[in-house]
This record gives structure tokens, C-alpha cells and sequence, in this order.
């Protein structure tokens, strides 16, 4: 067994003071800090908010962790919603980060305005900065004010600033901020306005946390109005134009709404609060340019394709949508396959074909015909890369996968364009200016023509294209692959909070709440705390209900990080027996609410009560079937990298009792040699009885020691690690799920499958333990069957096999031999039965049990001996009936088609057919008919000729 170690990839330190020098001397001269590059804001924003205490912490996925409502992290607050929600904590109550954003559609964002103008895009970051029941408004406005003032030098006398007043009268007007801002240096005081629910007041969903904004805008100055002239136009704040540009949006939590009405509106005890400024515009502003695609995020990727394309600086201008749709696209791409999405046909996987394919497209325009994009991802790479590692990381896989996916694309897109141009030239011609959605679906099925193409076609064409009937087709034609519903809504948390308060204010639960701790031991004696029934909190449950229990600890594992959840029993027994009072079959643990866990299961027995002592056990065989296939991952995954390279990269996970499955970055299919290389290692370790050390580690120092973090999952500052191997350990992972003691402890590893999960990304199924030998001993019963059937031992069974293969296939060589022979001598029979019709020589019969090949030959034997005449052969194979017809080419002078007559047959048995007119077979339904099919022959024929 080889020991493997990974080198940390480390992210580029940054010349903090070469650019704080720099603000501070742009702040001294007043003037804006024009010079600072992009990369330079992003840092100088987290910088100033370290130092007022914040906790930086690193982006998170564009693929939110555990949020299934949500397509992508669209937002700076996304990772922290379950806080807000009260769902969770954090170590730390103040924090910023600039957070990576995908929009694709909605109300925040239309696809085709990517491109077309100076500040729509799909993929942007956000900065942002956050308090959690720690500092309040005055601090929030205080440090935006001084920060773009102070440090980034913008003008005073141009900002502007907005705060809530209710145009309904119900909610308080924001005052508070009101008089903040008023009171910051050098602040306008007539530039304070107030605006009412849809520009100044948030709320996450119809329930739960909510409260007013207050937002800065910056008047760019009238030169900047691209609304002059417009009827209606007012050049003010909120207004519309390019002039007045929102910058910063300050978010302050205050109340939690339970209901409709103002009465509804409960001042939260901890408010919070929640800024985002959108990274793009800022630079574009301090860098004082008049588009997003001017600053120095955007201008080395534009330089990129002007170079690939070889054009001049006029014809870069005239082709500005191209550029910026594969500039803005190209970004977006990068960065989503460095965060695991894949192109794909469903879903975020279908965002990221999506947007590939249309980058693709346009860069036709610009006369690209070979795959161009990785090209373009290098400069993505090349420029963000010091601050989003992951590029890095996975440069090889997203260059690579641009180049297929762009490869895959030019290989139907020309068909598709063309068919899609014949569609519309079509509607044209009828007057009509709408394709329908059916048909734009089955462009993409099968050119992959992704709507958003077809879309842009037709508009080039000054039509449109039915987007619902094309959702509609979609769903109709999709796989069964439906999110799931988030378990858990506004209401379960405001129902779990209440019991944990209630508890802990009675000293039941102590500040820590419920102690989790499925590690150790797989069972637990304690009270029973709580009890919940059909959503409401009871004192006691009987035989037969569907129950929550909450305990003061536990030992079930809760789901999470692709472990399933544990199940198990909990009972309480009379003193001195062994016989349950009552019983608790446990389904389910889940944790609804930051601090609470419950159990969720069916009272088998008896009536559980609160204050009841119980013992919970954890369904402990199956608890073991799990933490083999837990650690087997690990190692499989450990091995992968090892066997196939460092590209692979976990993308999905599914540890359950009865097999494992892992998904992960590789491009096509394993061999099986690899298989069995990746198999044998695994079994290796096992074999090698490897100690496994699980560690708790600030999250930074496990990842610098090497530690793979998994994809889309979400750590704290302290981070739970497993480690296998020793002294250098070849698998180290951010885990927190069960383990086994050591290697040894899996006992045998099989692989069952290995198959695509998605385009770049493979899936393996594999068993351990006693779900392997269970494989094992049935595969070997299996084999020891057939060789019984076959008098062989078991070792010959494979050449046995071949050998009666072989014998098998001369025998059907010799029955079709046969058949053959048979027929000629029954098509002999047959010749006698030829009449005449009007003169023609007609052959209408039934043949017994012969395919449509032996028909025809059938009827080409017949042309041989008859110089003059029709045939018409039926049989009934497989169940089902069949014709030929046949005439010599001289009839067909006279009138007679093959295929006319063939559909007059095969009419009476259901079916149809056609062919030449010397030619033509057909297939029906009722087998039972075949003789009075046979019948039509006589008369269509002499109906035929009658006719001429
Ligand atoms: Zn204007
Ligand atoms: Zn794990």
C-alpha cells in the first residue's frame, strides 16, 4: 500500500500595505481611489471590516448547503439564512466575506439582458458584512459611510442615502437610521430620503424575520442620464437611470413577522444585520468608467477573446454583445465547474450547458470555429484566481470540460440551427410569429439546442418563443427527479424554540441545550423531556401515535453529509424487569431548531410520558453496516485520487446501511483494470488494520495540514477531522460522521457499478461488510447452481458457457437452413393455387410461422418462376401478422401498385405498411384475421385493373 499526501494549495498573500498606502494617500487628496484595482477593493473591503472586529470568513459554494429551495447562492446571506432563521448559531456574531453570486432568471435578473447592456450579469460577488445580535444600525451606517468616503475617497457631496417610511402608515418609519445618517461627516442632509415597502423594507418570505433598508446611492452626475428625453423620466434617486446608481444595501433585522397584519409584527429580542454590495459596480464606480465591462475585472478577459479573435479595437466595439456574453458566460462557467456543476440536462447542470452553449454560439459570431472558452477561463483563472483558489484547483477540469461541452455542441448545433431556421422561416410564411414550446423542447432534445439559444435565434428574427409550453414539454418528458421539500417551515421553529426556552427555563436543558453526541456510545437513560404530536406539544402519547420525543442528549445520528439518519428504539421498563412500559420505534432524528434534536417515530406500546425515564438504544447492527460504509468511502475516495489523479473531487455522497454511493469529477468511464486496481487498494487497507484518529482542529489549520474539505458543505471555525494511516496518513478529510475503529473493521469491499451520474462526473456503488458477503455468497450459490445444470466444476463454468454458445449458434444457422427449405417447398404448394384475375396470373397465402425476410424471399422466388403476375404472402410471427406483396414490373403499366395494395390488406388486421410499387410489406394487429385479409387480394386486384 503506497502512503499518498496532498500538498495544501495555498492562496497568493496579498501587499495589504501597498494598497492601504495607497487609499490612505487617495483619501488625504480627496479624490477617489481611482487606481485601486478590482482585486484590491474586494481585499480593502474585508480589511477595513477586520478591523473592526469581523470574522472573514471564505465564500460559500454557489451550490447552497442544504438549501434545496434555492437553484444557486444568489445572495451574501444565503449561508447564513438558518442563523436568521434561528436555526443555527455561529462562533462568531459579527462576520463579512465577499460571497460568489449566480442570478440566471427571476425578478433580479432577465438572461437577455446579459450582454446587452453595462450592468447585468449571471455570475457576480457580493460584498457584505453582517451583525448577529451584536452591533445595530449605528455602527452598520457609520463604517458604509466611512468606509466609501475615507478609504475609497468618494465624494461626499454625491452620495445619497434612503431609509423606510411606510406608504400604508402601518409599520414605524426608520427614524433611527434617518438620524444616523444625518449626523455622519460631511453627509447632505438633503440628500435623506424616504421610500416605502417595495424599495425600503425586507422580508425573507411572508413569515419569519424582516425590516426596514436603508441604501447609498451615488449621483454619477447628469452626463450620466441615459433616460433623457424619455416621457415620464424623473432623474432623481430610485429613478431608473444610469445616473443614479444604488451602491450599498443595509439591511437591519428588527422584527419576526407572525401574521399579516401590523399586530403581526414582533420586535425581535437579538436584531441583526445584513448588507450586500454588489462588487461590479462599486469598481466601476471608483474606477470611474461607465459600464462594468470597463473595469479591470471584466477588461482582461474582454483583451483575451479580442486576441483569439485577431480583431481590432473598432471591430471589438461593433461586436460588443458577443464580447460580453462570453466574457460574462465564460466567468460564470469557470466558476461554477470549479464548484462542481457540470453541464447537464436538469437543474443548476442545465444553468451551467446553458451558458457554455451560449458563449459558444456568440463566439461563432466572432468567427470562432474550434472550442475557444478554456481560452478564456485562463484569464478568468489568471485573474481571480488569487482570491478564489478553487480555480486553481480545478483548472485541468474546467478547461477541459468547456472543450468537451463546446465539442459536443458544434457537433449538432449547425443541424439544429438549420432545423430551427426552417421552423421559423415556416411560422413566417403562415403570418404567425410564435414557436411553439413542443417544438423549441425537441430542438434541444435533439440538437441540445438549450432554450436561451433558440430564444436569441428567434429574436434575431423579430420572433418569439413559447417559454411556458417549453417548461411544460420539459416536465412532461423529465425524469423523475423532483427536489425535495425542505423539511422544517417558519412555524416548526417557532413550535421548537419555544419548547427549548420553556426547558431551559426550567432547568431541564441547560444553556448548551441538547447534547449530541452520536460518537461514543449507541445508547442513552434519560427523562423524557417533550413530547409532540400533530405539531402541537402534548404531556403524553398513546399506542399507535406518530410522535416527536426530545431527550436532554442522544446518541442517534442525525443526517447529514450524505450519512443517513439512525434509527433504533426507545423504551421505558418497570423497575427490575426486562418488560418495556411502553415503547418508541424511532424512524427519523432530525434537528429542527438550533439547539433541539427529536426523535421521530410510532408508540409501538404503552403510553410515554413526560418526565418518564428512558433507555434509547440505536439500531446498532445497522449503525455498523453504516460506519463501514463511511470509512469505505473515505478510503475509496483516497484511492481514487490515487489510482485515476488529483482531478477527482467528490461530488455527491450516499452512505447508507446497505451500500455506499460516491459520485466524483472524472471524465469517462472507468476501465477495468482501473476498477480492479481501485478495488484491490481499498481491500488493501482494510486488510492493513489501519488505526482511524478522529481530531477537532481550527478549520483553517486542518485545511493547511492538507485536509479535504467536502463540497457544499458548510463547517464552523472548529472543524471535526478523520484521518487514516499513519505517520503520513493517505486519507484526511473535514468529516463529521461515524466511523469505524479500524480499517479492519469494514471486512470486504465490492464495487457493484460504476456509470455516469452526470457529464465530467462518474458514480460508484459499492458494499462492505455484510451487505459484500451477502454478495459474495450469493454470487457463489449463483455459480455453483450453473455448474451443477452444466456437470462442470465451477472454475470451467466461463469456457462451458462459450463452448454450448458456439454449438447453439450453428444450430440456429441450420434451422434458418431448414425454415428456408421448408418455405421453398410450401411457396411449390401454393403455385397451384395461382388464379387468374382479368388475366393476370394473383397469389394470395398463408404461410405457416416465418418472418418478413422469409416472406420477401418468399415472393422474390416467385417473380423468378412466374415471367407475369402479383403475390401476396401472409404469416402471423411472434403473435403478430405480417404481409408481402410483390408483382412483376410490367403490371405496374397496367395499373397495379404494390403499396395500395398491401394497405387494403393489412386494413382488416389493423395495421398499415407501404413500399415501392413493385414492393411493399405491412404489419397488423389481430392475428386471428390473416385469412380474411388474404381475401381483399382477389378483388383489390381486379378493381385495380378494372380502373386502367
Ligand atoms: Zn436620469
Ligand atoms: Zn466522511
Amino acid at each position: 500500500m503506497t502512503k499518498k499526501t496532498t500538498a495544501p494549495a495555498r492562496a497568493k498573500k496579498t501587499t495589504a500595505a501597498a494598497h492601504k498606502a495607497e487609499a490612505a494617500k487617495a483619501a488625504a487628496s480627496g479624490q477617489p481611489a481611482r487606481t485601486m484595482t478590482g482585486a484590491q477593493i474586494r481585499r480593502s473591503f474585508l480589511e477595513y471590516f477586520a478591523s473592526q472586529g469581523h470574522t472573514i470568513v471564505p465564500s460559500a459554494s454557489l451550490v447552497p448547503a442544504g438549501d434545496k429551495s434555492l437553484l444557486f447562492t444568489n445572495s451574501g446571506m444565503v449561508q447564513f439564512k438558518d442563523v436568521f432563521l434561528g436555526q443555527d448559531t455561529r462562533p462568531y456574531t459579527r462576520v463579512a466575506d465577499s460571497q460568489k453570486c449566480m442570478r440566471v432568471a427571476g425578478k433580479h435578473n432577465d438572461l437577455e439582458d446579459v450582454g446587452r447592456d453595462n450592468i447585468h450579469h449571471t455570475f457576480f460577488e457580493m460584498l457584505g458584512n453582517w451583525s448577529f445580535g451584536d452591533y445595530y444600525k449605528r455602527e452598520a451606517i457609520t463604517w458604509a459611510w466611512q468606509l466609501l468616503t475615507e478609504r475609497w475617497g468618494l465624494p461626499k457631496a454625491s452620495l445619497w442615502a434612503t431609509c423606510f417610511e411606510d406608504e400604508k402608515g402601518i409599520i414605524p418609519r426608520d427614524d433611527e437610521a434617518a438620524e444616523i445618517w444625518r449626523t455622519q461627516p460631511g453627509f447632505d442632509v438633503s440628500h435623506l430620503l424616504f421610500f416605502g415597502r417595495k424599495d425600503n423594507f425586507w422580508e425573507m418570505a411572508e413569515l419569519g424575520p424582516c425590516g426596514p433598508d436603508s441604501e447609498l446611492h451615488i449621483d454619477r452626475g447628469p452626463g450620466y442620464c441615459d433616460k433623457q428625453g424619455v416621457p415620464g423620466h424623473v432623474c432623481r434617486v430610485n429613478g431608473d437611470c444610469a445616473r443614479f446608481v444604488e451602491l450599498w444595501n443595509l439591511v437591519f433585522i428588527q422584527y419576526n413577522r407572525t401574521g399579516p397584519t401590523a399586530a403581526d409584527l414582533q420586535p425581535l429580542p437579538k436584531k441583526h444585520v445584513d448588507t450586500g454590495m454588489g462588487l461590479d459596480r462599486v469598481v466601476s464606480v471608483i474606477q470611474d468608467v461607465d459600464s462594468n465591462y470597463k473595469t479591470d475585472l471584466f477588461t482582461p478577459i474582454l483583451d483575451a477573446i479580442q486576441k483569439l479573435a485577431g480583431q481590432t479595437a473598432e471591430e471589438r466595439e461593433s461586436n460588443f454583445t458577443p464580447y460580453r456574453v462570453i466574457a460574462d458566460h465564460g466567468r460564470g462557467a469557470a466558476f461554477l465547474i470549479a464548484d462542481g456543476v457540470m453541464p447537464g440536462n436538469t437543474g443548476r447542470n442545465y444553468v451551467c450547458r446553458m451558458i457554455i452553449r451560449r458563449a459558444a454560439r456568440f463566439g461563432a459570431k466572432l468567427g470562432f470555429n474550434e472550442p475557444f472558452l478554456a481560452r478564456v477561463a485562463e484569464s478568468v483563472i489568471e485573474n481571480y484566481g488569487a482570491d478564489y483558489p478553487e480555480l486553481v484547483r480545478s483548472r485541468e477540469t474546467i478547461l477541459r470540460t468547456l472543450t468537451q461541452e463546446e465539442q459536443r455542441f458544434q457537433r449538432t448545433v449547425d443541424v439544429g440551427i438549420a432545423n430551427l431556421n426552417a421552423l421559423l422561416s415556416d411560422l413566417a410564411e403562415h403570418g404567425e410569429s410564435m414557436l411553439s414550446g413542443e417544438e423549441a423542447f425537441n430542438l434541444y432534445a435533439t440538437y441540445g439546442l438549450p432554450l436561451e439559444i433558440t430564444r436569441d435565434v428567434a429574436d434575431e428574427r423579430g420572433l418569439k418563443v413559447d417559454v411556458a409550453g417549453f417548461d411544460l414539454a420539459r416536465e412532461t418528458h423529465a425524469e423523475a427527479s423532483r427536489t425535495e421539500i425542505n423539511a422544517g417551515g417558519a412555524e416548526d421553529v417557532a413550535l421548537y424554540r419555544g419548547i427549548l426556552q420553556d426547558l431551559q427555563a426550567k432547568g431541564l436543558l441547560g444553556p448548551d441545550a441538547v447534547e449530541y453526541d452520536p460518537y461514543n456510545e449507541l445508547e442513552f437513560e434519560e427523562p423524557l423531556l417533550a413530547i409532540v404530536r400533530d405539531g402541537q406539544r402534548v404531556t403524553s402519547a398513546r399506542t399507535g401515535d406518530k410522535v416527536e420525543v426530545i431527550f436532554p442528549r442522544t446518541s442517534f445520528y442525525v443526517a447529514s453529509g450524505g450519512q443517513v439518519t439512525d434509527t433504533g428504539a426507545i423504551a421505558a421498563f418497570r423497575p427490575n424487569s426486562d418488560e418495556p412500559l411502553w415503547e418508541i420505534q424511532v424512524s427519523e432524528v432530525r434537528r429542527p431548531a438550533a439547539g433541539i434534536i427529536i426523535h421521530l417515530g410510532e408508540v409501538t406500546r404503552g403510553t410515554p410520558r413526560e418526565g418518564d425515564v428512558a433507555l434509547g438504544a440505536v439500531d446498532a447492527d445497522r449503525r455498523w453496516d453504516i460506519m463501514r460504509n463511511h470509512t469505505a468511502t473515505h478510503l475509496l475516495q483516497s484511492e481514487l485520487r490515487y489510482v485515476l489523479g488529483d482531478h477527482v473531487r467528490q461530488a455527491g455522497s450516499l452512505v447508507a446501511p446497505d451500500r455506499l454511493r460516491f459520485d466524483f469529477t472524472h471524465q469517462g468511464m472507468l476501465t477495468q483494470e482501473q476498477l480492479d486496481k481501485v478495488s484491490r487498494s481499498v481491500n488493501d487497507a482494510v486488510l492493513a488494520n489501519y488505526p482511524l484518529h478522529i481530531e477537532y482542529m481550527e478549520r483553517q489549520a486542518a485545511i493547511d495540514a492538507g485536509a479535504t474539505a467536502l463540497f457544499g458543505e458548510k463547517y464552523g471555525a472548529t472543524v471535526r477531522t478523520v484521518r487514516i494511516g499513519e505517520p503520513e496518513p493517505f486519507s484526511f478529510e473535514l468529516c463529521g460522521g461515524t466511523h469505524v475503529v479500524e480499517t479492519a473493521d469494514i471486512g470486504p469491499f465490492v464495487i457493484v457499478s460504476e456509470e455516469a451520474a452526470a457529464a465530467g462526473v462518474r458514480r460508484i456503488e459499492a458494499v462492505t461488510g455484510r451487505g459484500a458477503l451477502d454478495l459474495i455468497h450469493g454470487r457463489l450459490s449463483v455459480l455453483d447452481n450453473v455448474a451443477t445444470y452444466l456437470k462442470a466444476n465451477p472454475a470451467e463454468v466461463d469456457r462451458r458457457v462459450l463452448t454450448l454458445l458456439d454449438e447453439h449458434q450453428s444450430d440456429q444457422k441450420e434451422i434458418a437452413r431448414l425454415r428456408r427449405e421448408l418455405a421453398q417447398h410450401e411457396l411449390d404448394a401454393l403455385l397451384h393455387t395461382v388464379t387468374d384475375v382479368l388475366g393476370v396470373p394473383v397469389l394470395a397465402g398463408a404461410i405457416q410461422n416465418v418472418d418478413a425476410d422469409t416472406l420477401r424471399q418468399m415472393t422474390d422466388w416467385f417473380r423468378a418462376r412466374v415471367p407475369s403476375g402479383v403475390v401476396v404472402l401472409g404469416s402471423v410471427f411472434e403473435n403478430r401478422p405480417h404481409f408481402v406483396a410483390s408483382l412483376t414490373d410490367d403490371l405496374v403499366a397496367r395499373g397495379l401498385d404494390a403499396g395500395r395494395l398491401i394497405k387494403a390488406v393489412a386494413k382488416v388486421v389493423g395495421g398499415g405498411g407501404g413500399g415501392k410499387p413493385t414492393l411493399a410489406q405491412a404489419g397488423g394487429k389481430d392475428p386471428s384475421r390473416l385469412a380474411e385479409a388474404l381475401a381483399q387480394v382477389r378483388p383489390a386486384v381486379e378493381s385495380a385493373l378494372a380502373a386502367k
